[in-house]
């Protein structure tokens, strides 16, 4: 699982007056194809072979991807025990510790990567993507403040006027995707109403066929396996907002892309979307990973808004 990851440099949402900003979801992604087998078949594998490092790290894998973070921490410790030449394990550690919030952690396991030797490039160059994403998380400021928009600090503030409400919003899908139209418009309305909700009702909307009069157009498009959208992973989706010319406070227009890879499934889809939906009305990235505006998308991908998501929502639109 090469990294799937954040450019911070992106993500400076302040000093960019009438400048497009790009923000966007990475997503984890292993290396390694689905094994295909459920999660029941894997804990039977590795009962039958409780030495076997492949069946350990496929658990982990499996467990991972359905979010049951503490049996993946335990198969991956499994790996790095079975076979401490491995860095399998120790990486697949460190993502659960990024993915539950526990980023010291994370940071001593890749130091631990480091300070063993030899350690190969490829491994370097994971740990220092790794080692750029905790430092980006340590930037977006306290995880566990009530919000992560601050009213009385107006740099992390922006929104669109009053007077843009509702927002014209037209929805567009590659004609290749046909069997995802529906369920994208679905996810795009639905983003769009619970955020509404999450506002206090203030960030109305109305959808509209013409692309061109659109405030924000989300669009879903195919990639194909394996290509890279960002300098550093594998994008999952990507707001553009450019600023009124009056003030870099004010949201002027916005252009979302949902970049979809056979490998991703519609629960995936659904958390995607809330998540660039929440940049096109003005929230910049949390630090928290039960945050669905945490950057980096992670199992089991629900698409929930946690209370700071809503807190901060509400922040922007609450005057
Ligand atoms: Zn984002």
């Amino acid at each position: 699982m090469i990294s799937q990851f954040i450019n911070a440099a992106k993500a400076k949402f302040s000093f960019l007056a009438s400048v497009l900003v790009v923000l966007s979801a990475y997503t984890a992604l292993p290396t390694q194809a689905a094994s295909g087998q459920t999660t029941e078949e894997l804990e039977q594998a590795v009962r039958e072979d409780p030495h076997s490092f492949s069946a350990h790290f496929k658990l982990g894998r499996a467990m991972m991807d359905a979010g049951r973070f503490r049996k993946a921490e335990e198969n991956f410790l499994a790996c790095t025990l079975l076979n401490p030449k491995s860095n399998s394990g120790r990486f697949g550690m460190a993502e659960v510790y990024e993915h539950t919030g526990k980023f010291a952690d994370a940071i001593l396991v890749y130091k631990q990567i480091l300070s063993r030797q030899p350690v190969s490039e490829i491994d370097q160059y994971r740990v220092q993507l790794a080692m750029e994403r905790l430092s980006y998380y340590h930037s977006l400021g306290d995880a566990n403040s009530p919000q992560y928009v601050f009213s009385n600090d107006f740099s992390d503030k922006h929104g669109w006027k009053k007077t843009a409400f509702p927002l014209r919003v037209a929805i567009w899908s590659d004609p290749e995707l046909k069997e995802l139209k529906e369920p994208f418009r679905q996810d795009v309305v639905r983003a769009f109403e619970r955020w509404q909700i999450a506002s206090g009702g203030k960030t109305t909307f109305k959808i509209v066929s013409d692309q061109r009069s659109a405030d924000i157009v989300c669009k879903l498009v195919r990639v194909m396996r394996g290509s890279k959208h960002g300098a550093i992973g594998d994008k999952a989706g990507e707001t553009a907002l450019q600023w009124d010319d009056s003030s870099d406070d004010i949201v002027k227009w916005s252009r979302i892309e949902i970049f979809w890879d056979e490998r991703y499934n519609l629960v995936k889809l659904e958390a995607c979307v809330l998540h660039e939906v929440g940049h096109a009305l003005g929230l910049n990235h949390s630090s928290n990973p039960h945050d669905i505006m945490f950057p980096l998308a992670h199992p089991p991908y629900a698409a929930i808004l946690s209370e700071r998501d809503k807190n901060s929502m509400k922040a922007i639109y609450a005057n």
